[in-house]
């Protein structure tokens, strides 16, 4: 038989949420009254609003008619590719800018063929872990341990530092990962401070990947919603986004990445033209019933369903973080994101999870599963129902879990 491929021998056994999975099945099975109420994943969880819906149905039906059969359509709807283009970028990117995909996930581990084994990454500490993980896969990071894997600039992200990293860590030529709003902190990226990111990859000729997926979260209006809101980002960023979070298609899947065209690399090609062979070699496409769900989404009934959708996420960690403050808990996020990154001074992330399991009977995600910097942490998800966040809030009261 073939020899298994060293990368995926690199991947640190037990991907965090499997992990989490595993350790909920052995408290129910020891605990068979228990009423866990789940808070750590980032599932969402409430229907999908009728407006984007029927956009939806509709297209399946269509799919049963002559007239309104489609297949391939490989670089994504013309139309959906425009629309996204003026709703999220003023309509300053073309259509050949703006990749449809199926999922913000799935294009970040096919964006890391674009570089290969031998590019130097960054990322924030903690952060998104498909950013390492994928990094693994291809070979650009080495084998790991408690500290992270060789090859990979950690830049932690701390209390101290406000979530965002220090800049002149980032060795030069890398590419760099970078989330705002952030899973998991919940921390949200200034202006200021993404004028600073755009303008350290400028000077030290590096390449951002920048994951805009909850950006509809954001409620503050001074706080930039894209990467490409900052002077310079077309030369030096890739953005790839999702409808995952915002108009409730984790299950339907739909996301895009936007290349532009000034992108470039050290040798002068472009990197638009790579990441059209590329797609077109190794994806055929989202789902045509997808894209016409994301053109409901994106029209003017389907902004307000976006809007109510993620006010409800919202609310739900309002709720949280009123909960855990009261109990004296620091935490971060909850205002312009659906995260809320609670603090645990000197303590295991996997120790704290265990207790709020126990006592609270409330799954959260352990901070250090992200990344070195999120020991000490645990994080809190809004993606639940009204009644399960109000009940879960209520016991943490009740037991009065201490930071
Ligand atoms: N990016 C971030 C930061 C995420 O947290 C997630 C999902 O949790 C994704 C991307 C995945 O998006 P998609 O469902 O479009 O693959």
């Amino acid at each position: 038989m073939i020899p298994r491929n060293r990368c995926v021998q690199n991947l640190k056994a037990g991907y965090l949420f499997p992990e989490i999975a595993r350790r909920r099945r052995e408290f129910a099975a020891s605990h068979p009254e228990a009423r866990i109420i789940s808070l750590g994943v980032g599932n969402t969880t409430e229907p999908i609003l009728p407006h984007t819906n029927n956009a939806l149905v509709e297209a399946a039906r269509a799919l049963g008619t002559a007239a309104g059969y489609s297949g391939y359509a490989d670089e994504g709807l013309l139309s959906l590719r425009e629309r996204i283009s003026d709703v999220f970028y003023a309509g300053r990117f073309g259509p050949d800018e703006i990749f449809i995909s199926d999922g913000a996930k799935c294009d970040i581990g096919r964006l890391q063929l674009l570089f290969g084994a031998r590019t130097n990454i960054a990322v924030q500490d903690p952060s998104y872990p498909v950013y390492v993980d994928g990094s693994v896969l291809t070979g650009a990071a080495g084998s790991g341990n408690g500290a992270g894997y060789q090859g990979i600039t950690y830049l932690p992200c701390t209390r101290e530092n406000g979530y965002f990293p220090d800049l002149s860590r980032v060795p030069p030529g890398s590419l760099i990962y970078f989330c705002s709003p952030n899973n998991p902190t919940g921390a949200t990226a200034t202006r200021e401070q993404l004028g600073a990111l755009v303008g350290a990859a400028l000077d030290k000729g590096c390449l951002i990947v920048f994951d805009g997926a909850y950006c509809e979260y954001i409620r503050n209006p001074l706080l930039p919603k894209s990467i490409f809101e900052l002077d310079g980002a077309a030369a030096c960023a890739v953005e790839v986004n999702s409808f995952s979070k915002s108009a409730g298609f984790t299950g339907v899947r739909l996301g895009w990445t936007v290349v532009p065209k000034a992108l470039r690399y050290a040798g002068g090609e472009s990197v638009n033209d790579d990441w059209a062979r590329l797609t077109a070699t190794v994806f055929n496409g989202a789902s045509n019933i997808a894209q016409a769900g994301g053109l409901g989404a994106l029209d003017a009934e389907g902004r307000k369903e976006t809007r109510a959708l993620t006010d409800f996420y919202l609310g739900n960690a309002g709720i949280i973080r009123g909960a855990l403050q009261s109990l004296g808990i620091s935490c971060a996020g909850g205002d312009n994101s659906p995260y809320i990154w609670a603090c645990f001074p000197g303590r295991d992330s996997w120790e704290v999870f265990e207790e709020v399991l126990e006592t609270c009977q409330i799954i959260t995600t352990p901070g250090s599963g992200f990344g070195p910097a999120g020991q000490s942490f645990i994080r809190f998800s809004a993606f639940g129902h009204r009644a399960c966040v109000e009940e879960a809030c209520a016991r943490l009261r009740r037991t009065g879990i201490k930071p």
